[in-house]
């Protein structure tokens, strides 16, 4: 459920008509809604109410406009990041450093160093490499920093390749039949508190089988480990649940979710740890953007919109989906292409789709666009780096201003061999 509705016959976000944001801020922009944030998080939270001890750290990289953050900090959530700029953000937002897990298959010694001296709250090891390398760099700042082993469990997500993590090809976590091993060498490192086990397959889940098998898996390791007379306190099961792109598609709910890891985990005795992302911030943002023109097409008309794959990359990336609605829909229906400015043929939204009929000059919106859209923008083609902004009932303000060709140019420099040949 969002906070996206027509009234009268206007698409608002909460209780602001999508019109004045765009005509205050021009477009593309992207919208927030705080509502519907702050119900995803608390839905998410309220799913796994019933397990004993929990701990929710949110997946930055989804979403790390520092708005959103600071609104997930006050719900409780602490944050889930990959590199230290995330680090700092989720720092900035309030989120305190116990609450934050590193996560990453590439953190730096330099991360790393900054990580330790900031208290983070968990390291999420990759591999035995990291394990060594981190053990000796708290270890020099006298210091012991608190692990978890991310196991590769090579399950099948069954989601899109380029989103799919758990899968023995993937880069991802250490393999499973030697996580054993791993776990107990970095254990005796003095610079290092092993206290779990981490787990990943994937984003955009829609089914949630192989979860059960992945958690399956990690439950017969954690008591493998146990066995052995090692610690493991702590399970982080990861992100991954997938959220509704297409109106009426059905995907496992948080309820769903909770209550498989309830009865997968119910004899563990640990914390557990969950990374979502995409399910709290997916369906809490929309892309607005206004049609340039119409061209025809040798079988449909080409809808060509000022938003493109710079600002919106799912697409063009993953062969996404996002909904497409006009702000002022007339009622009439057309079938289109939707596509960007950009010259290059993947800048496609969709191919022969059925949409709201609309023409040059009509404002519209690409659905769902909250995770993995603005984060993702760049600036290809000397376009601007699109700005987002937050509403809160019939309030709203920008939340990051637009950043303009102009601004980039100026940091671009000629040099003296070129000035003076
Ligand atoms: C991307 C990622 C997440 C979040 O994934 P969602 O699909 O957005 O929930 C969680 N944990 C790790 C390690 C990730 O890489």
């Amino acid at each position: 459920m969002d906070h996206f509705e027509l009234k009268n016959g206007v698409l608002h976000a909460e209780d602001v008509p999508l019109t004045a944001i765009a005509e205050a801020v021009g477009t593309p922009v992207y919208v927030y809604s705080r509502a519907t944030l702050t119900r995803h998080a608390r839905v998410f939270r309220d799913a796994l109410a019933k397990l004993p001890r929990i701990h929710i750290a949110f997946a930055v990289k989804s979403n790390p406009n520092l708005a959103v953050l600071k609104l997930l900090a006050q719900e409780g959530y602490g944050a889930d990041v990959v590199s230290e700029g995330e680090m700092n953000r989720a720092l900035a937002a309030g989120i305190a450093a116990g609450d934050i897990v590193f996560s990453g298959v590439g953190k730096t010694r330099g991360e790393l160093a900054s990580a330790v001296r900031a208290g983070i709250g968990q390291f999420n090891l990759e591999s035995e490499e990291e394990g060594v390398e981190l053990a000796e760099i708290a270890a020099a700042q006298g210091r012991r920093a608190t692990c978890a082993l991310r196991v590769n469990p090579n399950v099948d997500a069954r989601t899109h390749a380029k989103i799919s993590t758990g899968k023995s090809e993937n880069k991802f976590g250490v393999p499973y039949d030697r996580a054993a091993a791993i776990y107990a060498r970095l254990a005796a490192l003095p610079g290092l508190e092993m206290r779990g086990l981490a787990v990943h397959i994937g984003s955009q889940i829609g089914d949630l089988e192989p979860s059960r098998e992945a958690f399956v898996k990690m439950g017969e390791l954690m008591r493998e480990l146990r066995g052995q007379g090692l610690a493991v306190t702590h399970m982080d099961l990861g992100g991954g649940l997938g959220v509704p792109y297409k109106a009426g598609e059905q995907l496992p709910t948080p309820d769903d979710y909770g209550a498989l890891v309830a009865e997968v985990a119910k004899d563990w005795d640990a914390t557990l740890m969950f990374e979502p992302g995409r399910v709290i911030t997916g369906n809490s943002g929309v892309l607005v953007t206004e049609v340039v023109r119409v061209k025809q097409g040798a079988v449909h008309p080409w809808v060509v919109v000022d938003a493109a794959m710079n600002d919106l990359a799912r697409p063009a990336m993953y062969d996404a989906w996002h909904d497409f609605a006009a702000v002022r829909p007339s009622g009439e229906r057309m079938v289109a292409n939707i596509v960007g400015p950009i010259c290059e043929s993947s800048d496609t939204f969709a191919m022969a789709r059925e949409i709201d009929a609309v023409k040059p000059g009509d404002l519209a919106v690409f659905r769902t666009a909250g995770a993995y859209g603005a984060t993702m923008a760049n600036t290809y083609n000397s376009r601007a780096l699109v700005p987002e902004v937050m509403v809160d009932g019939s309030r709203w303000a920008v939340v990051a201003e637009r950043i303009d060709p102009a601004t980039i140019l100026a940091a671009e420099r000629v040099p003296d061999f070129l000035e003076r040949p």
